[in-house]
C-alpha cells in the first residue's frame, strides 16, 4: 500500500514538531525568568541605595528584606508593563445581535496604580459603558484591560483614556464611555494634604458625545 510509509513517520514528525515547540516554550520562558529576575535585582540595589540616602542603615533587622520586598511589590504592581492588548482580551470576542442603542456596563472595577509624578498610590473604581456593533467582550476582560493599564506608572487622565481607546480597538463600539474615580495618596500626604479627596475622569467616544441620555444613563447606573 502505498499509504503504508508514512504510517510510521507520521508520529515521528508530529514528535519533532512537539519537541521543538516546547523546547521554545521554554527558552522563551527562561528568558522571561531571567529578565524578571535581572528587574528584581535592580530594583533592590535601588531601594538600598534610597535607604543609605535618608540616612537610614540598611542593614538593620528591620530593612535587611526591604529592598527585595519592594522589588517583589513592583513586580506586581507594574505587572502591566508586561502585557498587551491581544494576551489581555486572548480572542474572548463574541458576535452578539443586541438591540441598537443599547448599553453594557461593567461598574465599579477596583483598581490600584501608582501616580507617576511622585510614584505614590491612587486607588479606586473605573466604570466601563459601550454600545456594541456587533460584537461584546467577555466580562472578565474589562476588569483585566483597566488591570493592564493601571499596573503600570500612571496618571489618572491618560489611565481613562487608554481603557476607552483600548476598548474601541478591541469591539468597534458605536460608543464608549469610561469614568474613573480616584483617590490620590499624593494629595493626601504632601502638597495640599487633603485626604478624601475625590477625582473623577472620563472618556467618551462615539455615540457617548452626541447623546446625552446614554451618558445620563451611565451616570444613574454608577449613582453619580
Ligand atoms: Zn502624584
Amino acid at each position: 500500500m502505498s499509504t503504508t510509509p508514512l504510517g510510521p513517520m507520521l508520529p515521528l514528525t508530529n514528535g519533532r514538531v512537539k519537541a521543538y515547540a516546547n523546547g521554545h516554550g521554554d527558552v522563551a520562558a527562561a528568558a522571561a525568568r531571567a529578565a524578571d529576575a535581572g528587574r528584581r535585582r535592580g530594583v533592590a540595589a535601588a531601594v538600598r541605595e534610597i535607604l543609605v540616602a535618608v540616612g537610614e542603615n540598611p542593614d538593620r533587622d528591620g530593612l535587611a528584606g526591604t529592598p527585595d520586598r519592594v522589588a517583589r511589590m513592583y513586580g506586581e504592581m507594574f505587572e502591566g508593563y508586561a502585557l498587551d492588548l491581544d494576551t489581555v482580551v486572548n480572542g474572548a470576542l463574541f458576535d452578539v445581535d443586541y438591540d441598537a442603542d443599547e448599553m453594557v456596563t461593567v461598574s465599579g472595577i477596583p483598581y490600584t496604580s501608582l501616580c507617576e509624578h511622585h510614584m505614590l498610590p491612587f486607588v479606586g473604581t473605573a466604570h466601563v459603558a459601550y454600545v456594541p456593533r456587533d460584537r461584546v467582550v467577555g466580562l472578565s476582560k474589562i476588569p483585566r484591560i483597566v488591570d493592564m493599564f493601571a499596573r503600570r506608572l500612571q496618571i489618572q487622565e491618560r489611565l481613562t483614556t487608554e481603557i476607552a481607546d483600548a476598548l474601541e480597538a478591541v469591539l468597534d463600539p458605536l460608543g464608549v464611555m469610561v469614568v474613573v474615580e480616584g483617590q490620590h495618596s499624593c494629595a493626601a500626604l504632601r502638597g495640599v494634604k487633603k485626604e478624601g479627596v475625590n477625582m473623577v475622569t472620563s472618556a467618551k467616544r462615539g455615540v457617548f458625545r452626541s447623546d446625552r441620555g446614554l451618558r445620563d444613563e451611565l451616570y444613574r447606573q454608577i449613582g453619580r
